[in-house]
């Protein structure tokens, strides 16, 4: 991508020729005291909120005001199988079919449902292996696997490391852990995208490898999904789960999305949780029937959900099915690779990137390295109206996502990160 070229004009005309340049206008982009518009560069934390979301919550409120309990059969859009709203469009988004995904529960919750049919260790085979930099929470939820099922949890837990001052992991030290330890390795719970580098991972790859040795093989996707084009069901993976308020844009805590690849879809051997929402719905109610397991990812469903979450995830998705993953991607690396641009032209020796130059293995997230940096540069950031996120010891993580982000918002980013360099 040598034709980017410095200056704002350069930024302005990028804007005004983008295929999606009208969707910024569908979100609500925060503001400082003054009305301006920051430079918000976190859709990897928390996603924006679409302006028509507020309209499909208070649908949901409105039938319930005025229905009660009927608004079950009789709402707008009925709430008993609210969740089936969702599956064909998240599947799109994620590059799977409709019976692989489902819409329940929360993201940690949903890699423990998972790993409670998954994770069947036995005396000789228990291991699980996970990235060195995996997001806290995983690195908890296995951990803890391992102790529920009697092992210890450091012994148990094998970590896929970055070499000697690196960053970027490499299969080949991947292939070498299974060459080892394949034996002993029941399950690999890999991110998708590394939340840390941004580094995007080849999931058929990784679960090729895994099977050959025996091992399942479950990604975390919460970088992933609405980032990247995952191709969930042509990866093999046997699960996978992500949250929707990151790309997804669909609300603090909002419900997760999980995926059980298609070979798995009939399995009555697995171990399970159950609820009356993995049962058959047709005798669903009639509470008297003996458990009838739904076939698909509908049949790791407990409860029934909460709706209003669920409607937020409904107005969100509206908009992803109307753009295409296509051709998110296809902006989303035009944009990232103008940022990356514009870093370099700082010097790079003093700013260094450490996600992926290669666009094949990175989505819209740069993890920056500035050199002798500390909190005080993102402080400085956050001050000059740009919201970036920081990770100790020494990496700032910026977002330019294609949905709501425009190239005269990388710019600013760049300037603003100019002026305190030169302070
Ligand atoms: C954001 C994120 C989480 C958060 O988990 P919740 O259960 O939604 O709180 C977990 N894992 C990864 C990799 C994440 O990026």
């Amino acid at each position: 991508m040598s034709n980017y070229r410095l200056g704002l004009e350069y930024a302005l005309e990028q804007d005004q020729n983008d295929a999606l340049k009208l969707y910024r206008n569908q979100f609500h982009i925060p503001k400082d005291n003054l009305g301006n518009d920051l430079v918000y560069m976190t859709g990897n934390s928390l996603g924006l909120q679409p302006k028509q979301t507020k309209a499909y919550v208070n649908q949901e409120l409105e039938d319930w005001a005025n229905l009660g309990v009927e608004g079950h059969f009789e709402a707008k859009n009925p709430w008993l199988g609210y969740h089936e709203f969702l599956t064909e469009t998240m599947a799109d988004v994620v590059g799977a079919k409709p019976i692989e995904v489902v819409v329940m529960n929360t993201l940690t919750a949903n890699l423990h449902f998972m790993m409670a049919s998954f994770y069947q260790p036995t005396s000789n085979r228990y291991k699980i292996v996970i990235e060195s930099d995996a997001f806290p929470s995983d690195k908890y939820a296995v951990e803890s696997q391992l102790r529920h099922h009697g092992f210890n949890d450091k012994e148990g837990l094998i970590l896929w490391k970055p070499r000697k001052n690196e960053e970027l992991l490499n299969y080949e030290d991947l292939e070498s852990i299974l060459e080892e330890h394949g034996e002993a390795i029941a399950l690999l719970l890999i991110g998708g995208v590394n939340y840390y580098t941004g580094q995007f991972f080849d999931l058929k790859r990784i679960t090729k490898l895994g099977h050959k040795y025996g091992c399942i093989v479950g990604f975390d996707c919460a970088h992933g999904a609405g980032n990247v084009q995952l191709n969930l069901h042509d990866s093999g993976a046997d699960f996978a789960a992500w949250c929707t308020y990151k790309y997804l844009n669909s609300g603090p805590g909002s419900l997760a999305g999980c995926f059980v690849h298609e070979r798995h879809a009939y399995r009555k051997d697995l171990n399970r949780f159950a609820g009356w929402w993995s049962h058959n719905k047709q005798t669903r109610f009639k509470m008297r029937d003996d458990f009838d397991q739904l076939p698909g990812a509908e049949g790791w469903q407990l409860s029934n959900p909460p709706i209003l979450s669920m409607a937020a995830i409904r107005s969100s998705l509206d908009v992803f099915a109307e753009v295409g993953m296509d051709k998110l991607v296809e902006k989303s690396r035009k944009l990232t690779g103008y940022f990356e641009f514009l870093l370099k032209d700082l010097g790079e020796d003093v700013i260094r990137i450490i996600t992926p130059s290669n666009p094949e293995e990175r989505g819209c997230q740069l993890s920056i390295q500035v050199k002798n940096a500390d909190k005080s540069l993102h402080d400085k950031l956050t001050a000059y109206g740009v919201i970036s996120d920081w990770r100790e010891p020494d990496v700032i993580r910026c977002a330019p996502v294609p949905l709501y982000n425009s190239f005269e918002d990388v710019y600013r980013l760049v300037e603003k990160l100019k002026v305190i360099l030169n302070e």
